[in-house]
């Protein structure tokens, strides 16, 4: 079987979503969120076409040296930071910023005294309670890198939000949000350095929370995490196009019950569609019978369970469509984000999840 699966990238939708960000927040220097990839669409093909962004964050190392080799000029944040004294002399000489948020990197950096000096954001942890350093010791920490000449003198400071995509129209009208603002706003008061707080959900809905860099990830491929918004409804374009190609067409009697364990039964006699695309592709294999694909320009649901390599498909709807045509498994007008509310997730891991016999054009 010749796969025909196929991711195919948008560039324009890139720089247009930098764009729709950029006029969101206009005071703010964007620095685009790559990690894992660059969502999943090709770090390199994503830097290359965000390169009018003003920095770029990413959660390892690698992906760092990656962006170097393409000869990518701009800033890198390691969101994470370093976690190996060996890190620290190689992400000088990438020109690397690192997050610091924990006592061990302090260490770290106290141990490589007498070296260039390493540009730091210091992470507070404001209440989500993954990383970054507690309230109460973000003064003595700000105050022992103020300290190091391994550290850069100027020290951003940086927080990331749990919910910010409630808004204050949501039931909980942002309580989370506007409490870890707040805790931020207070225990940073007075000291000197660039503030980053908001992620994508916060640069489309908190306005007050964009300080001098905004980091969005998402909202640059087009995707949202607002509950029953899309990109689209923010005026963002879907970056990834998944397509593949009708593999078989055929009637099926009624009561005949379609793929594994049987899930889906025809409730009369009727044609199906047989797509090359799975879990094997990236597909999430959560994906309940109903999720939209389009065929011939017509949306139709798929039926029955996403098996490793195929998926099945209603045609009922769409007596045209024949072997051989184009199946679109998202992309504009068919939201990833519908993708991933049908398989219990959010937009963003589908597109993560691409594997390697997907093929990936651009267009
Ligand atoms: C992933 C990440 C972001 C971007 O989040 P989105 O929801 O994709 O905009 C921003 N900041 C940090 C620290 C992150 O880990």
């Amino acid at each position: 079987m010749a796969r025909s699966t196929t991711a195919t990238i948008h560039p324009d939708a890139l720089r247009h979503n930098l764009g729709v960000i950029r006029k969101l927040a206009p005071a703010s220097k964007v620095m685009a969120i790559v990690k894992a990839d660059g969502y999943g669409h090709g770090l390199e093909r994503v830097a290359n076409a965000l390169a009018g962004a003003d920095a770029f964050g990413v959660a390892a190392l690698a992906d760092a040296e990656r962006l170097r080799a393409t000869g990518l000029s701009q800033p890198i944040l390691l969101l994470s930071g370093f976690d190996a004294p060996d890190d620290v002399p190689r992400m000088r000489a990438l020109n690397v910023w690192s997050v610091v948020h924990h006592a061990s990197q302090l260490e770290m950096l106290e141990q490589s005294e007498g070296t260039e000096p390493l540009r730091c954001w210091l992470k507070v942890d404001t209440g989500m309670h993954r990383l970054g350093f507690a309230p109460e010791e973000v003064r003595d920490v700000y105050a022992r890198l103020k300290a190091l000449t391994s550290v850069d003198d100027e020290i951003g400071l940086l927080q990331h939000f749990a919910s910010s995509d409630e808004y204050l129209d949501s039931a909980s009208r942002g309580a989370q949000t506007l409490s870890q603002l707040s805790v931020f706003d207070s225990v940073t008061q007075g000291l000197a350095g660039e503030r980053s707080m908001a992620n994508s959900a916060a640069v489309l809905g908190w306005p007050q929370s964009h300080g001098d860099w905004v980091r969005p990830g998402g909202a640059l491929y087009g995707i949202s995490v607002c509950e029953g918004k899309t990109g689209a409804d923010y005026g963002l374009r879907p970056a990834m196009t998944l397509t593949t190609r009708l593999i078989s067409v055929k009637s099926i009697p009624a009561g005949g019950r379609v793929g594994y364990a049987g899930t889906w039964t025809a409730p009369e006699d009727m044609r199906i569609g047989v797509a090359a695309v799975g879990y094997g592709d990236g597909y999430p294999r959560m994906a309940a019978s109903g999720t939209q694909v389009r065929v011939a320009g017509k949306v139709v649901p798929t039926v029955g369970r996403v098996s490793m390599d195929l998926m099945t498909i209603d045609l009922r709807t769409c007596p045209e469509a024949s072997t051989g045509d184009e199946v679109t498994l998202w992309g504009e007008g068919l939201p990833v984000e519908h993708v991933g509310e049908s398989a219990g997730t959010i937009g963003y891991e589908p597109v993560c999840s691409i594997t390697r016999r997907v093929r990936f054009v651009e267009d």
